[in-house]
């Protein structure tokens, strides 16, 4: 076989000269980690998305464990979450020495069922944690019903969804602005907004985002901020146990670059999305993504579903073959080694749709300067591959 001189790859972060420049700005400032960058990014992201409080951290898995922590998740408890996520979902309910419970998938959305998850319910459980899959909104409104009807707090694992919008009351609104407890976004390169690595926490409850800012930085009483500011010698204590999360001014300032990027981020792949759509439609064993009607992806990533008897690694190859990389859709937690009987639970409904998304979807290439003429390679060889 041979390799074409120019693959098409399936992801390419959006950063440029205004980057380098801030990422120079924080370098040079002499504040390099949690200063004045970071506290500036999470005023802008907190006004972005609508939220009171935005809390920077070092990931989003970062930001998933603390806000578990915060809400009192321990040893013996459980979390009702999906295993059709990135593994991090999952990891964090285990690190808190929680048990997930997973609960399938919607097949259109990819995203938790919200019918699955009263049975899901136990004495144990402390909180439900929901993804917005791909950028995908999940079905918030019937979750945080459901969810205040049993007395328990939402996490939205948020990590691709910056830039989504729900329908909410009517309006329009951003994925961040608080409807749950907590929800936690990602700055990795998969993601949308990047700053190499990075998380962020949003909330409208106070003492929250005060947990958030100890815990992030060793549990320590006094931040060094405040400590440079004062004219006074302060003397910081530990009250709790806590981590260092922290992310950098350096990353922050570049941040605040890809956050001013956003909407046209957003846009660019809405328009690329929808022309994959029209290109695809009607192609024999694929089925293109839709938005329920109270959703707006960022789309993070745009995933198709094959019909059997196509086969995800072959289609996967063959594409590759014809110079044009894809990815699996999600992974499931559950089917991991590191998930051994016992370290998770599920309810009688199963997770074969959880599986069977697993199995049979796969990510086309979509980023901001993919051309219409390299979208239509695409087009091309998914066409030849499922023939
Ligand atoms: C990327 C991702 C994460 C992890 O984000 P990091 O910033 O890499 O820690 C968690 N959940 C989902 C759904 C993700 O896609």
């Amino acid at each position: 076989m041979t390799i074409p001189a120019q693959l098409i790859p399936v992801a390419r972060p959006w950063m440029g000269e205004e980057e380098a420049t801030a990422a120079r700005r924080a370098i040079l400032s002499g504040w390099v980690t949690q200063g004045p960058e970071v506290a500036a990014f999470e005023r802008e992201f907190a006004a972005a998305v609508g939220a009171p409080y935005a809390c920077a951290v070092s990931s989003c898995t970062a930001a998933l464990h603390l806000a578990l922590v915060a809400l009192g998740v321990k040893a013996g408890d459980e979390v009702i979450t999906v295993s059709h996520s990135f593994i991090a979902t999952a990891n964090v309910v285990r690190y808190c020495g929680a048990t997930p419970v997973f609960v399938d998938i919607d097949a259109d959305t990819l995203n938790i069922d919200p019918q699955l998850i009263q049975a899901a319910i136990s004495a144990k459980t402390k909180a439900v944690l929901c993804v917005h899959q791909l950028g995908m909104p999940c079905d918030l409104r019937a979750l945080v019903d459901l969810a205040a009807a049993a007395n328990l707090p939402v996490v939205e694992d948020a990590a691709c969804a910056a830039g989504s919008e729900i329908r909410w009351d009517g309006h329009w609104e951003p994925i961040g602005k608080p409807r749950s407890d907590i929800a936690c976004f990602s700055f990795h390169p998969r993601k949308l907004l990047s700053t190499g690595d990075g998380g962020m926490l949003t909330t409208a409850r106070r003492e929250l985002d005060h947990q958030f800012r100890l815990l992030r930085q060793h549990g320590m009483s006094v931040p060094d901020t405040v400590r440079h500011a004062s004219a006074q010698v302060i003397t910081e204590s530990y009250p709790i146990l806590g981590f260092n999360y922290r992310l950098t001014d350096i990353q922050a300032a570049i941040g605040r670059e890809q956050l001013a990027r956003l909407p046209a981020m957003v846009a660019r792949r809405r328009e690329l999305a929808d022309r994959y759509g029209q290109r695809l439609r009607g192609l024999r064993g694929v089925i293109t993504p839709r938005e329920p009607e109270w959703a707006r992806t960022n789309w993070q990533s745009y995933a198709v579903r094959l019909q059997p008897p196509l086969d995800q690694g072959t289609v996967m190859q063959r594409m590759l073959d014809h110079g044009v990389a894809t990815r699996r859709g999600v992974m499931n937690a559950h089917r991991e080694a590191c998930y051994p009987p016992g370290s998770w639970r599920m309810t009688d409904a199963g997770l074969a749709k959880s599986e069977e998304a697993g199995d049979m979807t796969i990510v086309l290439p979509l980023y901001h300067d993919l051309t219409e003429q390299d979208q239509d390679r695409v087009v091309a060889a998914l066409e030849l591959a499922v023939r």
